[in-house]
């Protein structure tokens, strides 16, 4: 029997976070990841975590209006002050369990300045900021001898009586599915990266967990909002962190003018992400990039700090371009990056089904609104890791009686037994690349009706031949061409939803832009945009943003 007060289902940060709240509260708490928990995404952020620490004369307020002007005022305020408040606090903490941070010439924690912040407010520990984080909370969690199924699979929730009850998941071991009850479930499984061909995310990014939450009836919040990042490698996409450009790196066009002095002339490279991002595509297209690209160049930083603070950096371009960021400049572009959208929560992580809580990149609070500043992302899976936590365990306490549910376990076991059976379908592969290369396409750093309707037709048609998709691998043991198959299915109810967000809005806000309504629209779309699943079909509605203190305003860097 498979019983707990609180399950969580992802083992990144925001889970690892919320599970040791749950366990240090006397909960029976369980972590269920489909890798280990190590190898989540999170461990492969580099650039850092960001707080206002009040001991060196920095201010919440300032980190909190950075962050509203970043999401193109899009963010609930009241959430962004809660987690600009709650940084410094958090931030330490990690430091006292044993996350070692750079340091600075005074022996102080060290800080470097990252994209739309006043001033620099990003601890990093080199560029493995989030591989650091990660280690030592699964430290923590191992010491606490927290119950983590490991390498499982979840299919399914549970939903009964309109509240959350558990999740169906296979041990991927033995390709068995089970019932996990539990009297809460926090859903902190990531981003959704991998719908977009290339990403900077892991192949792991699949989006499960808002697929789940949709499938049960959650809204899913401002999907549209994806954020391209400005230097994802040329060719696969992989990361060359926003710490470049925070230790002084320049982006030259092929004329090597440093062309962000046209568009942010305040704060060049280091504007916003969105406003970085379009710069460097307006350069391409108007001829002035290299091999689609536009070019990184770290030369006038010197040897030492390249390698000091960025050899994670310098690793990546040697091994796979074979470049020495010392001496050459190297090729990068807008690449996938990250989801601001997600399952819609309140600041607990509650969702809009009781005893659900979501909390990490799946979820939605709205801290980052159109748009995420570097370096928010691991402060926001800390920061609601925990509050979620604090607001499942009270739940908990009002659940009587765990699910008696039955039906469940048979009918996703007879679902994935066709699936398994089925023979002379398509392979996932195919509709997988076909979903890349549209989404990439169609709900790119600019978009129009034309292209969004390009992607939306294209996810429909997948959605339609998916349920006929075969698999080679017939066997029980680590199945992952059946993973592969169930993440692609999930992706695709991700992917129409932000098709969906993105012919709904009819304005350009953060990094939503449409070069067929160039203007943002405070007057109209100042409005979150939300899917929700209603007998089978995705419905679409708005609602309000929070404004507490800071009043939209035009953007400018
Ligand atoms: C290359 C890269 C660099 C980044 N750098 C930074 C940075 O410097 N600063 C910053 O603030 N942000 C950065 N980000 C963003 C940030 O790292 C992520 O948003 C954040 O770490 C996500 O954490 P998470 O806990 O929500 O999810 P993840 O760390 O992605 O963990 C998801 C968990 O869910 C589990 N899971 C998912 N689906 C299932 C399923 N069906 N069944 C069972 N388990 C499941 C996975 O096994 C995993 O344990 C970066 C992102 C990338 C891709």
């Amino acid at each position: 029997m498979y019983e707990h007060d609180v399950l969580i289902v992802g083992a990144g940060l925001a889970g690892l976070r919320a599970a040791l709240e749950s366990i240090d509260a006397g909960k029976n708490t369980a972590m269920i990841s489909k890798v280990h928990p190590v190898r989540s995404h999170s461990g492969a952020a580099q650039g850092g975590i960001n707080a206002a620490l009040t001991d060196r004369g920095d201010d919440w307020k300032d980190h909190a209006l950075s962050t509203i002007k970043g999401s193109d005022y899009l963010a609930d305020q009241h959430a962004v002050e809660i987690m600009c408040q709650e940084a410094g606090e958090n931030l330490i903490e990690l430091e006292n369990m044993g996350v070692i941070f750079s340091r600075n010439e005074e022996g102080k924690l060290g800080t470097r300045r990252f994209g739309g912040q006043t001033v620099a407010r990003t601890f990093f520990v080199g560029a493995i900021t989030g591989s650091a984080m990660l280690h030592v909370l699964y430290e923590q969690t191992v010491k606490k001898q927290a119950k983590v199924y490991e390498e499982w699979f979840v299919t399914k929730l549970i939903i009964e009586d309109g509240e959350c009850r558990g999740v169906i998941a296979m041990d991927m071991h033995t390709g068995k599915l089970e019932i996990i009850k539990a009297k809460s479930v926090i859903l902190a499984t990531g981003g959704a990266g991998r719908i977009f061909e290339p990403s900077t995310n892991a192949l792991i990014c699949t989006g499960d967990g808002l697929a789940l939450a949709y499938n049960a009836g959650a809204s899913l919040m401002d999907m549209e909002m994806i954020q391209y990042h400005p230097t994802g490698l040329a060719g696969n996409g992989i990361l060359l962190s926003e710490g470049a450009r925070g230790e002084g790196a320049y982006l030259l066009n092929s004329e090597g003018e440093r062309f962000m002095e046209d568009y942010a002339p305040e704060y060049l490279e280091l504007a916003s992400r969105d406003v970085v991002s379009r710069s460097e595509q307006t350069e391409i297209d108007a001829g002035r990039g290299v091999d689609g690209c536009v070019l990184l160049d770290c030369r006038h930083l010197g040897r030492e700090k390249i390698e000091e603070r960025l050899g994670y950096l310098q690793e990546v371009a040697t091994e796979f371009r074979g470049i020495d960021l010392a001496e050459q400049p190297i090729p990068v572009k807008p690449t996938m990056h990250y989801i601001m959208g997600g399952i819609k929560t309140d600041e607990s992580g509650r969702t809009n089904i009781p005893g659900l809580y979501a909390a990490g990149e799946c979820a939605n609070v709205s801290v980052h609104g159109g748009n995420r500043l570097g370096a928010n992302s691991l402060l926001d899976t800390i920061v609601f890791g925990r509050r979620s936590a604090r607001a499942a365990i009270e739940y908990v306490s009002t659940v009587k009686t765990l699910s008696k549910n039955k039906t469940e376990l048979n009918n996703e076991t007879k679902r994935i037994e066709s699936l398994v059976n089925r023979t002379n379908g398509e392979r996932s592969a195919t509709l997988r690349n076909e979903m890349g290369v549209s989404m990439t396409e169609g709900i790119g750093v600019y978009r129009d009706a034309d292209s969004i309707s390009m992607a939306k037709n294209k996810i429909v048609d997948l959605i339609k031949r998916y349920p006929n998709t075969a698999i080679d691998n017939k066997g029980k043991v680590f199945n992952t061409d059946l993973i592969f198959n169930l993440e692609l299915g999930y992706m695709l109810d991700v992917a129409l939803t932000m098709c969906i967000g993105a012919e709904e809005r009819k304005e350009s806000r953060g990094a939503h832009f449409r070069t067929d309504m160039t203007e943002r629209d405070d007057k109209n779309w100042l409005k979150h945009t939300n899917v929700k699943k209603k007998n089978g079909e995705p419905i679409f509605y708005t609602s309000d943003v929070t404004i507490t203190n800071w009043k939209p305003e035009i953007r400018k860097y």
